[in-house]
């Protein structure tokens, strides 16, 4: 069969990007992404999209309203469409991290009977949302028992691999495109239609075709594959900080080994982002839902790691700072989990800033992109008392590092945003703005730590000796 008209439920991160690339690569496909949402639709819908991508608008801009369309109507959506791509989120549930913690699967679910109820014609619908192995088993009867006659759904698995901050060049060139489906006629025939659409920009030999269940199973491996070499790298970092060994020289000297190979070895104040954790934590359910504790308690220590690693970082700057930072200034360079995004999701500024603003210091925050109101949002605690006075107290969002800077007793670089390295910041104008001695703490290894040592700065970089 050709696909000639898409839906994507769930206008999000990987919804919208990724729909807008087909419908961008595939003018003769109409692509229709719809969401709940009404600001995120009418954002999509404007001049200025709720998420921020390099080469993003130069795709939507090209083909929106052409064959690519924004719309909160659910239900025609699903009804035209040939195929149906389920992008909805699917948080950890809050069930502490000691224990794995499933994904909550309400919006899978709820997206799933919407589209069973709305159906009257047959369809393929599309994992595209990172789920459990076999979550395709409770679509399929979620589907089978509520809808109408003589209608059949043939479900694949196509997890999404991009990274935000890349996520356009990650979709134009993706290292592989995973489709899974059941191996029956109907589900293979299925599968090659979804092949169909990629291969328009794809080459054949980077989609890889394997059975449902591995393909939800490797969307899990893979991440926590990444998170597993950030935190192995990070447990490295503690050892260099005490030894005097440099993690930038043991990282670059694994790295050569073609077997390890070099990506993927920086060491920073932790990863965040909506999918390492979440991943990780729902590999380490699935291992114990299978009764294989010791595989559960293997990747739990990678997100042990990451909490560890921030620890370790807020311990080393309040040591520093003379062992206090009540009433101190401190810089915070960047909010978001990584550079090139506005997603603020688990970042590990987060952490931090809870931290400074419990130890009574002065935060001020500095990043290019993240809304002042996702700022507050992700720091005022709900039904903490005192919270929400506590933030306002404390921080203070400035509109440039300059500002940010300015009078600091410290400044501490979280996001490793490209305008915070001493190539495109005066980092001398900023040591004569700051109270002395005045101290900076690179928690991305992006400062030039010698150079800054010689204007006058005390520098302390993740994964190095002290040496000032
Ligand atoms: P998101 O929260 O940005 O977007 C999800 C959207 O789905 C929201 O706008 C929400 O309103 C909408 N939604 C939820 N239920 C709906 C329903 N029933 N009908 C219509 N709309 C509905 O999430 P995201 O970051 O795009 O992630 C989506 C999925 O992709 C998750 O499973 C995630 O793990 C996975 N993933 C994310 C990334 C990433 O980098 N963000 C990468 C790969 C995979």
């Amino acid at each position: 069969m050709t696909v000639k008209k898409i839906c994507c439920i769930g206008a999000g991160y990987v919804g919208g990007p990724t729909c807008a690339v087909i419908a961008y690569k595939c003018p003769g496909i109409q692509v229709t992404i719809v969401d709940l949402n009404q600001a995120r639709i009418d954002a999509w819908n404007s001049d200025n999209l709720p998420i921020y991508e390099p080469g993003l608008e130069d795709v939507v801009f090209a083909r929106r309203g052409k064959n690519l369309f924004f719309s909160t109507d659910v239900d025609k959506a699903i009804n035209d469409a040939d195929l149906i791509f389920v992008s909805v989120n699917t948080p950890t549930k809050k069930t502490g991290m000691g224990a794995g913690s499933a994904a909550d699967l309400a919006y899978v679910e709820s997206a799933t009977r919407r589209i069973a109820e709305v159906a009257t014609s047959s369809k393929i619908v599309v994992e595209k949302s990172t789920v459990p192995c076999r979550t395709a088993q409770s679509m399929r009867t979620i589907l089978e028992a509520n809808c109408r006659e003589n209608i059949r759904f043939d479900i694949l698995s196509n997890p999404e691999f991009l990274a935000e901050g890349t996520a356009i060049t990650d979709l134009f060139n993706p290292d592989r495109v995973l489709i899974g489906a059941l191996q029956t006629e109907e589900g293979l025939k299925a599968q090659q239609a979804l092949v169909e659409i990629y291969t328009h920009w794809v080459p054949i030999e980077r989609v890889i075709t394997t059975n449902l269940w591995s393909s939800e199973l490797s969307k899990l491996a893979a991440n926590a594959m990444l998170a597993q070499r950030i935190s192995s790298i990070n447990a490295l970092s503690a050892i260099c900080e005490a030894t005097g060994a440099d993690v930038d020289e043991v990282a670059y000297a694994c790295g050569r080994d073609s077997r390890i190979g070099p990506k993927f070895l920086k060491a920073s104040v932790g990863f965040g982002g909506s999918c390492f954790q979440k991943d990780i934590l729902n590999l380490v359910y699935l291992a114990e839902q299978f009764h294989l504790p010791e595989v559960a308690a293997y990747w739990r220590q990678v997100v042990i790691m990451n909490e560890y690693q921030k620890e370790r970082f807020v311990h080393r700057i309040i040591s520093t700072l003379f062992n206090t930072i009540t009433n101190k200034k401190i810089a915070v360079l960047g909010f978001a989990f990584k550079k090139d995004t506005g997603d603020t999701r688990e970042s590990a500024a987060i952490t931090l800033i809870k931290d400074f603003i419990q130890e009574h210091a002065r935060v001020h925050l500095y990043d290019p992109k993240v809304e002042h109101a996702q700022i507050y949002m992700d720091l005022i605690e709900p039904g903490v008392a005192d919270s929400k006075a506590q933030v306002e107290k404390h921080l203070t969002i400035c509109s440039s590092a300059y500002e940010a800077c300015q009078d600091a007793d410290a400044v501490v670089v979280v996001t490793e945003w490209d305008e915070f390295k001493d190539t495109h910041l005066d980092y001398q104008k900023i040591y004569d703005s700051m109270h002395k001695p005045a101290f900076i703490f690179d928690g991305r290894l992006i400062l030039d730590a010698p150079k800054l040592r010689k204007m006058g700065f005390k520098v302390e970089v993740i994964g190095k000796h002290n040496l000032a």
